[in-house]
């Protein structure tokens, strides 16, 4: 597992540099910047065919990149119709078989909104339909990770409490932990003593495996009272990211920090770089 690496950073996305906008070329411009991990985004839909994910693998591991993806943001487990709650359950099995297909370990994706729901009522919706996606997965033969992210608006399902009481409750859900999204939500989480908190109750709810194998979101970020509102460079932003990085590194988490800042790569390397000097 990624444990043995450490800490690998990279981009949601292929980076801004990269000659071509082709999943390959990003990979190997991950590679040429001295990155370890990229995440692919299916955000507006999944478009890659098996050929395509079989080279896009053989590529990754060429380069020793380690990769994953984010699932359509048209994705509501809890929607009214029980048509659109199927086709977000389809949108999460296909970005999970097309992740499996390039090597990818893990999709993440937000699972639901609240509407006018009470969070419980959500949450049992939400794990009912988690249940069923993982155990479709499977029945298949895929081992990828299935990761709800910790989101970054009150109107949406993802707290952190539930992001790690799914993971505790379904064996092949873990979470995906957007440290920015947490800050923009509450407002709070931005300290060294808080970050330390966060991964001490991640520990203490699915044990030390979880933090050997973390699939972690950073960027700098702009928020209201409704949470966030868009991505900012980390330089922009009140984000303590250095206390952030000081805390994983203390307590030797390992796996995929990916970068979701405007400028992709930069920020990705200065995040990669400062952790290394601490
Ligand atoms: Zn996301």
């Amino acid at each position: 597992m990624a444990s043995k690496e450490g800490l690998l950073f990279g981009t949601a996305g292929i980076p801004l540099s990269s000659k071509a906008p082709s999943t390959r070329v990003g990979i190997e411009r991950i590679h040429e910047l001295g990155l370890g991990c990229m995440e692919v985004e299916f955000v507006q839909g999944v478009r890659m065919s098996p050929d395509s994910a079989r080279a896009v693998g053989e590529v990754a591991v060429e380069r020793n990149i380690t990769l994953s993806a984010h699932a359509p943001y048209f994705i509501n487990l809890n929607a009214r119709e029980p048509e659109k709650i199927a086709a977000s359950r389809e949108r999460i099995l296909q970005t999970a078989r097309i992740t499996s297909l390039f090597g990818g370990s893990s999709i993440v994706f937000h699972a639901a909104y609240y509407q006018k729901d009470t969070p419980s009522k959500v949450y049992a919706t939400v794990k009912e339909n988690l249940e069923q996606i993982v155990s479709k997965l499977r029945a298949e033969d895929n081992r990828v990770w299935v990761r709800p992210e910790t989101t970054g608006k009150g109107s949406q399902f993802g707290t952190l409490e539930e992001v790690l009481e799914l993971s505790a409750g379904i064996e092949g859900v873990a979470p995906a932990v957007d440290f920015a999204h947490l800050h923009a939500r509450t407002a709070k989480y931005n300290s060294y003593d808080e970050f330390v908190a966060i991964l001490e109750q991640i520990e203490g709810k699915l044990g030390r495996n979880a933090l050997d194998n973390m699939h972690i979101h950073v960027s700098g970020i702009e928020y209201g009272p409704k949470g966030e509102s868009r991505h900012l460079l980390l330089a922009n932003s009140d984000f303590r990211y250095v206390e952030l990085l000081r805390a994983l590194k203390a307590h030797e988490v390992g796996g995929l920090l990916i970068c979701e800042s405007p400028n992709r790569e930069e920020d990705a390397l200065l995040l990669q770089q400062t952790y290394r000097a601490l």
